[in-house]
This record gives C-alpha cells, structure tokens and sequence, in this order.
C-alpha cells in the first residue's frame, strides 16, 4: 500500500472511454494516481505491475465482466482485501447483490456523481488501511508471543467459558478447534500433581478480588512433556465490587528454568556421580550445624578416601575409574540410607558423608564401620573382579570443629591419620592430629628448599661382621637439619617425601653421596669400604630405577659389589612378580640387597624364598628384646636358623648392650649394627672416630672372631 506521502493508486477498469476519462481527470484532482483500462483481460494481466491500492470497475464489459473479474482478483492472494468498487447501472438490485457475492467492497451507480465518488473512494481507502492494521497489530502481537512463549485467556467467570490466544493452544500442546474452550480444558492440560491447586486458585480469583496476582504450575503438555508456566491475571470488577472478567497472561519458562536447572547441576553437583559437590556439601553442613546449634544436637562428618584408586585408573582407564566411582557412590549411599544426610563427592576419589542431627559420635563409627565394610569388599566392572578399600576419617561438631570448612577439615585429617595408620581403617579425629597436621605441613614447605640450600647430610653406621669381629661395611643415614626448623628425624619427613613424591630426587642425592663417600674410602683404604643405602619403595617401584642405580655407579665410578641397597620389607606386600624382577635387574647390576626392617611386614618364608637378596636385617624391635623376652629370644633365633638354611646373611639391628650381642654371636647370627659399637655419624667424625671402634673391637673380639668376654 502507498504511504501517505505518495498518492494512492486507482485502478479504472471500463469498456467506456467517457467514463475512463472523467475518472482520471477527477480522480487526479482529488489527489489520486490513476492507472485505466478498457478491458478487464489487460487490468488483470497488470494487476501485480499496477500493484493498485484502490480499483473501480465496471460491471458491464465485453469479454471478461466485472464479476468474473472482481473474484479473480479476490483470488490473488496480494489483493485478498484490496477496496474494490464496482459500477453497475441505476438501480440494477441484482448486479448489486452479485458485486458482493463477487468480493467487491461496495457500489455506485451510473450515472456517476464523481465528486461524491472521490470521497468514498477516500473513506474506503481510510478503512480499508485501519483494518489492515489491526490485522497487522493481531500479527505482530501473535508472533511476539509466540517468540516469548506468551499466551493470553480470558474467562467468564459466570459461565466459565475461555478465550485462548493461539500460542497459549501452544503452550498447551494442542490444537484449536471450534468450540470454545472452558476453565475446565483448562484444567485438563495442568499437570496432575498440580491440577487441585490451580482450581482453587481460578475459583478464589473468579470470585473474589485476588491476594497474589499469579501461579506457578506445570502443564501436561503433548506427548506427555512437562512445561513450567507463570499464569498472571487482571481482574476485572463490576460497580458492587465483584468479579466480573479475570484476563490472564500465560508465560512458558521451561527454557528458562531447564537452564537454571543445568546451571544448577553444574555448579552444585558432579558430574560423573550426579552426587553433590563440595560447594553444596559445605553449605548443607553449615545448615546442619546451625541446626544442632538450637536443638543441642550433634553433626558428624565422615571423609572417605577410596585406597589406591589412582591404580585402577592408571591400569583400567578412567572409563573403568567412573564407573567404579559410580558404584562407590551408590554403595554409600545404601549404607547410608536416611534422606536427611547428604552423600557428596569432594574430587577424585573422596567422598564426603553428613550426618545432620545425632545424639552420640557412635553413630558416626558405627556407620563408618559400615560403609568401611561395604567397599571392602569386591567389585565386578566390565567383567574384571576388582580389589579396593576406604581410609575413613570423622568429625563431629561441636567437638572437632564450630564452622563447616573446620569440621571437613578434621575428617579430612583424620582420614590421612586413618590413611598412614595402613589403609583400609576408620579413625575419629583428635586435636593431636591438628598440631600434627600443621607440623607436616611445615616440613612439606621446607623439603625442596633445604635440598637446595644444603641441609641435608649422610651420616654412616659401621656395621660389624660377628664372624671376624671386623668393621666390613657402614650403613647411609640421611640427616635434615633446616634452618627454620632445626632438626628434623627422617621418620617424620621421609613419609611426608613420599607423599609428595620428593623421595625421588632426595634418595637420589642420597644414593649419589654414599657411592662417592665409599670411593673415597676405597681410595683412603679406610677400614669401612662398602655401604648399605636405604631406598624407598617409591624409588624401587619406578620402571627406571635400575637405569638410576646404573648411572649413578658408572658416574661415581663405584664398583656395584661396593654397593647394597636396603628395601623395606612392606615392598614384598605389593606386586610380589614386579619386585623380583626388579630385585633381579638389581642382582644382575653385581650390587648387594638387602631386606630392611624384617620382622614387621607381613612376608611369609615361602615368599622370601623367591627374592635374590643377600641378606636379611632383623628389626631392632626383635633385637632389643633378646635378652629380656623369651618370645623375642625365640624369634630371633629361629630368623637366624632360616637365614642359615637360605644362605642369606642376618644383620641384627640395634645392638645397644653387650648382653645382646652376645646372645647373637652365640646364636649364630652373622651381623651386627647399632649404639652399642657406634652411633651414626657424620663421614669426617667416623673417619676420625676410626681408631677408637676398631679398639673397641679389638677389646671385645679376639684375632679367631671369638667373644673374648664369652663365658
Ligand atoms: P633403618 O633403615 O631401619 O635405620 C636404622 C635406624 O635405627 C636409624 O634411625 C638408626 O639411627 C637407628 N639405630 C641404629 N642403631 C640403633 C640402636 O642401637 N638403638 C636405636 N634405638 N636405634 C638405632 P634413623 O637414622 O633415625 O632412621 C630411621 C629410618 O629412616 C631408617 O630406618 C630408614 O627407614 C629411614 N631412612 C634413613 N635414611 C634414609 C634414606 O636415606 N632414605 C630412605 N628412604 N630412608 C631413610
Ligand atoms: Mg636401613
Ligand atoms: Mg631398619
């Protein structure tokens, strides 16, 4: 349609040439464009060119008439509504009734007062544009809904009838039909659960003034998909106040509320278990304790650490790891059983338990115990049995801790208590292990430092052949004195090197300044010239440390034979097949190995027999009980009998008294260590401390080996 600016368009379509130009000339005058045609064929065939906003046509016309003409251009789908006006003769009633069947909007007669025509063709014009936008208004007001997923009704609250907007028969799933719909549709597209609330709510607001203006329900959409929906109403009330029309608006937000949900997820829950995450385990605590606060009650944190799981990971993949975590998860949560805990997953492979509202700390344990139990035992993934176990630690509030961050903090420790107490354990916490905690932590900051800055030493321990009652070899001592925290004892900071995988480098160095110290020995022909060095299982479990050893004795230029390495007996606990191999690739190096702290691991005689060692260290816990228990007495001589039969060496470690040493030099026993002949030192002390040892030696040995003291 032409704009105001432009002048509107009049199609004249006449067989009479008067006519066509009595049309232009006051058609133009009274501010219209005009296109004319004699015939109907040729308008038609340029009706799209014309594009007219107005036509006028004539009734009576050779070839195609007016009414044939005026339905084919309702046919045209631009021209549906465009204002048509046809001419008929005086009075001619049934033309005139015709022009409407065919679609035209009204009629003059001919003769034709043409200044009266040009003001109807001006107020056609004028409604056929306001119709036209209102047509366009309903338009865009549709497709705005439909865009914001609004629908509008309106109700009558005497006889419950409806009205729909087309996007709220959306909204609803369904499609619109003739009749006209009812508060009771209505309520058949509520979700069910919904359905009661929503009645009470439209009859409250049809009939009376309402308190709250909207309602949040689901809608059984089709195909049986839930939707979220806000209605909102107006009402409308009459003069003695009552109800007499509520209008509603409709808002779909289930968009908007799948998305809060997935955001939800994402922040407050994890992904691979669907359990809550840390952020919301916390906050849920920190419900719990306030709580217990006002109802005097307890809380109790369990910390669940899955042993070793970074093995399963490592050799079955993380596929295999999830769904494992997945069975983990759902075995807590049986065990758990009440609604009122929540079960999270921190990371990894820990879990949290909380136990809002108890009345003693046994509960704790006894579930502990429970959930211990439960992922002791088996696991069957893809087919594959698999081994695992827990490390739990608890905490209960208000005992351990006031706030949840402290209170997961003390199951936490406690769970590394439970951890380094050997796995596979339950441990409530105590405040020891805060000071604990904090002490570890201390060390762990300072450990690479204090390599770097040369803290560390080796002190040697001479250890004594009983059969010469000679000094033979000397065993490699590591010592940290920091400089911030004066000096710490390596059983409180190898463990902690192992834990943070510093042990490696540290054994490293160990290893590299023993081999160089026994070179200078050899070179000085001191009486001591071989040393026994301490490797750790975490050393001795990677792929590369034969390769290490390798390198370090051709780079240090030590004979392997000069050389023995101390495992500890706890190794033969893990992969028995692994620990021979590399035990082998040891041997075949030409270095000496052997089993240190024997006695407090759990390896069987039968295993023993599998390993290339030269040698067994008898732990010092047997060797000082010698000569005052019976049981240690018998131990340790049947240790000394088996090591015979194996040809393996026994060095009993500890030796403090001469009692003790003689009970081992009688008992057959081939090696001794310990206070009682010398302490550890440092290798410039022990070098000039030499003399008196061998003295020491000399006074208790004579020339044959032989006790001289011996009763
Ligand atoms: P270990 O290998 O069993 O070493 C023997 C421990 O007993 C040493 O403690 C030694 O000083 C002590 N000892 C020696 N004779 C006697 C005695 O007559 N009476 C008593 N009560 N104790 C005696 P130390 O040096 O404190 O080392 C403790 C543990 O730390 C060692 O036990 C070893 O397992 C570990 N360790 C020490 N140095 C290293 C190292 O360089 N690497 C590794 N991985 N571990 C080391
Ligand atoms: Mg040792
Ligand atoms: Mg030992």
């Amino acid at each position: 349609m032409a704009s105001s600016s432009v002048q509107p368009l009049v199609m004249v379509v006449d067989d009479d040439d008067p006519t066509r130009m009595m049309a232009t000339e006051f058609l133009s005058q009274a501010g219209f464009s005009v296109v004319d045609y004699p015939g109907a064929e040729e308008a038609l065939s340029d009706l799209e060119v014309q594009n007219p906003d107005l036509i006028v046509l004539d009734v009576e016309m050779p070839g195609v008439d007016g009414f044939t003409a005026c339905k084919r251009i309702r046919a045209h789908e631009s021209f549906e509504t465009t204002p048509v006006l046809m001419l008929t003769g005086l009075n001619n009633n049934d033309s005139i009734d015709l022009a409407f069947e065919a679609g035209a909007t009204d009629f003059a007669t001919k003769p034709i007062n043409w200044t009266l025509l040009c003001h109807r063709l001006r107020y056609m014009l004028r409604a056929w544009q306001a119709s036209e936008d209102l047509v366009n208004n309903q338009k865009s007001l549709a497709a705005a809904q439909r865009i914001a997923k609004l629908g509008n009704c309106e109700m009558n609250t005497d006889s419950g009838e409806m009205y729909w907007s087309e996007q709220l028969y959306a909204i609803f799933g369904s499609e619109k039909t003739d009749n006209t719909p009812t508060t009771v549709d209505f309520l058949s597209f509520v979700h069910q659960k919904d359905r009661a609330r929503v009645s009470n709510w439209l009859n409250e607001v049809s009939t009376a003034p309402c308190t709250t203006s909207y309602l949040d329900f689901s809608v059984a959409a089709g195909c049986g998909t839930e939707r979220f929906v806000r209605l909102q109403i107006e009402q409308v009330l009459d003069k003695e106040g009552g109800v007499s029309r509520v209008s509603g608006v409709i808002q779909d937000f289930t968009e908007k509320r799948r998305a809060e949900h997935r955001i939800e997820q994402l922040a407050y829950y994890d992904s691979v278990t669907d359990l809550p995450n840390r952020t919301l385990f916390q906050s849920r605590v920190d419900d719990a304790i306030q709580d217990a606060k006002r109802d005097d009650a307890k809380v109790a944190v369990l910390y669940v650490d899955i042993d070793d799981f970074k093995s399963v990971n490592d050799s079955l993949g993380h596929a295999t790891g999830d769904v494992m975590l997945n069975e983990i998860a759902a075995r807590i949560s049986q065990d758990v059983g009440s609604s009122e805990s929540t079960i999270s997953r921190m990371g990894a492979d820990e879990f949290t338990v909380l136990m809002p509202a108890i009345t003693d700390s046994k509960e704790a344990e006894a579930l502990a115990l429970k959930v211990g139990q439960t992922l002791a035992s088996p696991y069957t993934i893809n087919d594959s049995k698999l081994f695992s176990s827990a490390s739990i630690g608890i905490s209960v509030y208000p005992d351990h801790g006031d706030g949840a961050e402290s209170l997961i903090k003390s199951a936490d420790m406690a769970m590394s208590g439970a951890k380094r107490a050997g796995k596979n354990t339950v441990l409530m916490h105590d405040d020891a292990m805060g000071e604990e905690a904090k002490k570890r932590f201390l060390i762990e900051s300072n450990l690479r430092s204090g390599l770097e800055r040369n803290e560390f030493d080796v002190y040697f321990q001479p250890q004594i052949d009983l059969m010469s009652g000679k000094l033979y070899s000397a065993e490699a001592l590591i010592r940290w004195n920091s400089d911030t925290l004066g000096f710490v004892p390596p059983n409180e900071f190898i463990s902690i090197a192992e834990d943070n995988g510093f042990i490696i480098p540290l054994g490293e160095w160990v290893l590299r300044t023993s081999c160089l110290q026994a070179v200078d020995w050899l070179k000085k022909g001191f009486p001591i010239s071989q040393v026994a060095v301490n490797i750790s299982v975490l050393q001795f479990i990677r792929p590369d440390f034969p390769d290490t050893v390798r390198r370090i004795l051709q780079e240090t230029n030590l004979q392997p034979s000069f050389l023995e390495l101390e495992i500890t007996e706890s190794l033969l606990a893990t992969d028995t097949a692994q620990a021979v191999q590399t035990l082998k690739a040891l041997k075949n190096i030409g270095v000496q190995l052997s089993i240190d702290d024997f006695g407090t691991g759990y390896s069987s005689l039968s295993q023993l027999k599998h390993f290339p060692i030269d040698r067994l260290k008898l732990d010092q816990s047997f060797v000082q009980g010698v000569t005052t228990s019976e049981e240690d007495a018998a131990i340790t001589r049947a240790v000394i009998a088996m090591t015979n039969s194996m040809d393996v060496k026994l060095l009993a470690e500890g030796v403090e008294t001469l009692e003790q040493l003689e009970f081992l030099k009688h008992s057959n026993c081939n090696e001794i260590q310990g206070y009682y002949i010398s302490k550890p030192m440092p290798a410039n002390v022990l070098e000039q401390e030499i003399n008196d040892v061998e003295s020491r030696l000399d006074g208790l040995f004579d020339g044959q080996g032989n006790l001289r003291l011996a009763a």
